[in-house]
Parts: C-alpha cells; structure tokens; sequence
C-alpha cells in the first residue's frame, strides 16, 4: 500500500525587499508518496527553487506546514532538524559552486559522515566514502582528486554521493542536469532513476524541462510566480495539458522527429510583479482566453478530473 512520506499544506515564502513583499512562493500545496518523485516545472523566477529550499527550511518558511513521516519539521528544535536534515537532501544544480575547492573527493564525500560522527575511526570512514563513490559510478582513483581536475558529470556525481552519505529517505533534486552538457545529461537522470529504485528513493525534481520532467516524474507540478496552477500524473499532463500556461510550455517541446512540426504558442503580455501581488489569476495579462473576473478574483486549485487539479477559472472550458 502507498505511504504519504511528506505533506505540505498552504506553504508561503515571502521576502522583504525595497520595493515590497516579494511572494516568491504562494500557498504550495500537496502530499508526495514514498519511492515517487514529484517534477517541479516552470520558468525561472517561478518559486520552484525556493518551494525546495522552503520544504528543507534552508529557506525559513513564511507560514504553512511541511510534513515529513508525520512530523510538522516548520515547528521542528534545531537538536530535531538536524536529524531530520540527515534525512532530507538537496543535489544543486551547478556541481562546480557547490563543491569546496580546497578538497578532494574523499574530504567532500566524507564531510557529512564526519560532521555527524558516523564512524569511529578514518578507516571505516574512508571504505564508506569508496562505497559511495562506487554508487555512483566514480573510480575510486579518483578519491583525491580535487573538482577543479573532473568534469560536470564527475562533479555531480560528487554531489550526489554527499548527498547519500547520509542514507537519506528524501531528496530535492533542484535543476541537478540543468548546468550539464547534454550528452552527460541522460547519464546522471539514469543514475538518479537507479538510485531511487535501489534505495527506495522519494524525490523531488525541480527544472524548467518539461522533456526531462516527463521522463522522471510519476506526478508534475506546473508553477507560475509562486502559484501552483496544475498539478496532475505525468501521464494526465502531457496527455490533457488543461492551463494556459501549461500548453504553452508543452507546446515550446522540441519535437524529435525529422520534419516533424509544431505549433508553439508564444506568450505575449506582461508579466505580473509578485511583489505585493494584487488579487485575480497572475497569468491574466499574458493569458488569451482572460475574462474581466480573472484580473480580480484568484483562481484555486479544482480538481478537474479524478487527481488532475487546474487554477482556472475556465479550465472546464478548455
Ligand atoms: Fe486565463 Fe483566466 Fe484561466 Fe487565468 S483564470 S488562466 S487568466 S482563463
């Protein structure tokens, strides 16, 4: 039987800024199981990266709650979060920033373990940084090498080893082959796809590729300045793509075969401020099918077929 690992209910990230309150991320709903991974899509600015960071409390949430294996972690000690932090990961998308320089591959693969003091000697500590490197692909020759001496593959591979050392139930996976050459791409979300099967995995998978999301995630979330405006089973978004933004998304999908063509929608219109967001849909003013009620009243998630939900006001329409 399925098992609900973690449950956001009407989660919010705001920040000051000069100009006003800046609503990065607006009432974010939903519940993830255990073993799935949710895909995060949208354009960038779009909250998806700081959903993430607001899920892990890297970014302190606004209001709302996140729950994970039944526990509220918003209201979690610091002594609590740094358990639960062992359980729950991030892999970055830029593998090169987020490695220290000055160390080599064993020191950054091990910091966890000795950080939270996993083994007793250097030994035992140093067979388990080869085991993970192992896990991941990665030669062990390699172990004191330094980033600067390895490709982006290798360096994520890094990265996403850290993020095992700690035999973590849940990762964000925020943009992890976004900075990556295409050819080393496939490589990685292969990696993760054999990872999350062997180990149980459940992750979340933030990027602005709907191709790459469509190949990895069993549900796909579609944010739109911090809004959730889709949410529904891989399968339903790509079969019955309902919100407006959501099509044209779909529809700016290179389409792989020879002479094979398709309409993109392009979006004109300006796009929304979210910063002191007035109510009404933030897609309005680049949205062809707005009615005068969507500059005024906000449009909620409706399910709008069985675990296919839409934030429209007309979505039956379409
Ligand atoms: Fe377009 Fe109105 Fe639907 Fe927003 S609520 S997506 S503006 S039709």
């Amino acid at each position: 039987m399925s098992e609900v690992l973690l449950e956001v209910k009407n989660l919010k990230k705001y920040f000051n800024t000069p100009n006003g309150v800046l609503h990065a991320v607006d009432d974010v709903t939903f519940t993830l199981e255990r073993g799935k991974t949710l895909g995060v899509v949208g354009e960038s600015g779009c909250g998806k990266s700081t959903t993430g960071r607001a899920i892990l409390r890297l970014h302190e949430p606004t209001s709302g709650q996140v729950i994970f294996e039944g526990k509220d972690i918003t209201k979690a000690s610091s002594q609590e979060m740094r358990h639960l932090r062992s359980q729950m990961q991030i892999i970055f998308q830029d593998p090169f920033a987020s490695l220290n320089p000055r160390k080599t591959v064993s020191e950054i693969i091990g910091e966890p373990l000795r950080l939270y003091k996993v083994h007793k000697n250097k030994q035992e500590q140093q067979n388990h940084v080869l085991e993970l490197m192992e896990l991941v692909g990665l030669s062990e020759r390699l172990v004191n090498t330094y980033p600067h001496e390895l490709d982006g593959g290798r360096r994520q591979r890094i990265g996403i080893a850290r993020a095992l050392a700690m035999n973590p139930k849940f990762i964000v996976c925020d943009e992890p082959v976004s900075a990556l050459d295409v050819s080393i791409q496939a490589q990685i979300l292969n990696l993760l796809k054999k990872l999350q099967k062997e180990l149980g995995l459940t992750y979340i998978f933030i990027t602005h590729d709907l191709s790459v999301v469509n190949y990895f995630s069993d549900e796909i979330m579609v944010m739109y300045l911090g809004k959730v405006v889709e949410h529904a089973t891989a399968e339903q978004l790509f079969a019955h793509p309902t919100h407006p933004y959501t099509k044209a998304l779909l529809s700016a999908i290179p389409v792989p075969r020879l002479g094979a063509k398709k309409d993109r929608i392009l979006l004109k219109g300006e796009i929304t401020s979210p910063i002191n967001p007035k109510p009404g849909c933030r897609f309005a003013p680049r949205c062809e099918y707005a009615q005068p009620c969507c500059f005024e009243q906000t449009p909620g998630l409706k399910e709008n077929e069985k675990g296919h939900f839409v934030a429209c006001h007309f979505c039956e329409k379409f």
